[in-house]
């Protein structure tokens, strides 16, 4: 099932006044995930558009998973009995301007969220590559931007509204409930379904993309500290053939001070003459305004515009965090496994991300910078490639991105994550009959714990 029939069927659903069954698809064709490399296990889907559709489907649940905008390469959203899509739960709940919050059902994404802040004046500090994806999924996920002082986009949020496994409704909040909220902000749609959010939000900033080409990785080593903190957000793109950064991608606030100047070179990069694609053979048709041309936030914080697709399209994607204080030579030990990458990839993207206190973040009390790979869709061989690069990078406790595609074993997993046994307990308390676990947060997280 492609995404446009997935949505056809979702509005058809919640135009019936009661919970409707999905099972019956009239297409042949599996439901899947975004990238089309997860066939998903089952195809019985609701969708439901209000909180109390939400108590009564859950009640009735003895295994089933909230379905976001299916954007995660692996297996984590997957179910083989339920999903539940909030795809019509998408409303802006309340924006309050005295407090500096919005709050919003969770089905919403950030494409639509981010014009409506815009419109009243209010922005979140930041987003990920792409304007796609629902809020809660990417919450759910650790997902993030870019920008050294920037938390992930988690880091937003100041409440969230959970139903557990026995339909009731549970509200915490940064004030009031900090240790159980900062567990269940990265909830790796584990504890239950979010169904509702609270973000913060700062009055809306006017943004400049620049962007540079050829970077020589000695300034990049030299220079790593500067080139960070040279803009707001600030993106790496290299294929690692050659000894330097493909593009870098600057992310400027225009209320910045000091005001980043835009100089003809920056650390022996040139200052790119048109719109680029992070893969350069690509139309940039589909990225952000550059060339310094100003905008709002919301379109120049992500790489890739709404309305068209992001990324590649049919491509796979791994992504490691490593500790801020490790990133030269870190990155330096990918690039020396150069040859061995460059059949497999279409792009790498290298980004900063502050630290937070949110127990299953990577980023959780160490600032980090992130190494991504946007890979051929070649499960075969990438299978064997993640490996090899896990390797190179283990001597920096790698964290993997929650929703993309990553072979490091449990046991590892649990040695860099020091909240987990407090998040398993957590887990247990929200759901203690594991109605919310599959097979992935199975392998990968609770293991045979019950
Ligand atoms: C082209 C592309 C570009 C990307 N760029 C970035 C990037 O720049 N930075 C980055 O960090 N990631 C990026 N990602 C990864 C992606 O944004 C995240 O993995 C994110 O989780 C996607 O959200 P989703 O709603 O699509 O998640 P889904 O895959 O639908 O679900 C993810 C998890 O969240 C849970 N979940 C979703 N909604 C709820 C809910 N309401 N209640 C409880 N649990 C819920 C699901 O059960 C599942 O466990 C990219 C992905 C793609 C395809």
């Amino acid at each position: 099932m492609n995404k446009r029939d997935f949505l056809k069927f979702c509005s058809a659903a919640v135009t019936s006044r009661v919970l409707a069954p999905l099972a019956a698809w009239a297409s042949s064709e599996k439901l899947k995930n975004w990238a089309g490399n997860v066939e998903y296990s089952t195809e019985n889907l609701y969708a439901a558009q209000s909180l109390d559709q939400v108590r009564e489907f859950v009640k009735k649940q003895s295994s089933m998973k909230v379905l976001g905008t299916r954007h995660c390469f692996n297996k984590i959203a997957d179910s083989t009995q339920q999903f539940l899509s909030l795809k019509e739960m998408d409303k802006v709940v309340a924006l309050d301007t005295e407090a500096r919050t919005v709050t919003i059902e969770s089905g919403l994404t950030y494409g639509r969220l981010c014009p409506y802040l815009d419109s009243k004046g209010w922005a979140v500090h930041n987003l990920a590559s792409l304007p796609h994806i629902s809020v809660a999924g990417a919450c759910a996920t650790a997902t993030h931007g870019s920008g050294e002082k920037n938390g992930n986009l988690a880091t937003a949020v100041s409440g969230i509204e959970i139903v557990n496994a026995a339909g009731e409704v549970v509200q915490l909040s940064r004030q009031k409930n900090r240790q159980e909220f900062l567990g269940a902000v990265v909830g790796l749609g584990a504890l239950g379904v979010t169904t509702k959010l609270t973000l913060d939000v700062q009055p809306s900033f006017q943004m400049q993309q620049y962007v540079y080409e050829n970077l020589p990785l000695s300034e990049l080593k030299e220079h790593f500290d500067g080139i960070e903190s040279a803009a707001y957000s600030v993106s790496l793109f290299t294929d690692w053939q050659k000894p330097r950064i493909n593009e870098v991608w600057l992310k400027c606030r225009m209320d910045q001070s000091p005001k980043f100047d835009a100089p003809a070179e920056f650390y022996g990069a040139k200052k790119a003459a048109r719109n680029l694609h992070p893969i350069v053979e690509l139309s940039a048709e589909n990225c952000t305004e550059q060339m310094g041309v100003p905008g709002p936030w919301y379109e120049r914080l992500p790489h890739f515009r709404m309305g068209f697709t992001p990324s590649a399209g049919k491509e796979l994607q791994a992504e490691y965090f490593v500790p801020r204080h490790n990133a030269v030579e870190a990155i330096l030990a990918v690039q020396r496994i150069g040859d061995q990458i460059g059949p497999h990839l279409m792009i790498t993207e290298i980004r900063a991300i502050a630290a937070d206190e949110l127990w299953m973040s990577p980023c959780y009390k160490q600032p980090c910078v992130t190494i991504h790979f946007t890979l051929k869709q070649d499960w075969p061989a990438v299978s064997k490639l993640l490996p090899v690069i896990e390797k190179e990078l283990a001597p920096f406790r790698p964290r993997p991105h929650w929703g993309k595609l990553f072979s490091i074993p449990p046991s590892q997993l649990h040695s860099v994550y020091e909240k987990l046994p407090e998040f398993m307990a957590l887990r247990k308390k929200f759901d203690p009959q594991g109605q919310f676990r599959n097979e992935f947060l199975n392998a990968n997280i609770f293991g045979a714990v019950s």
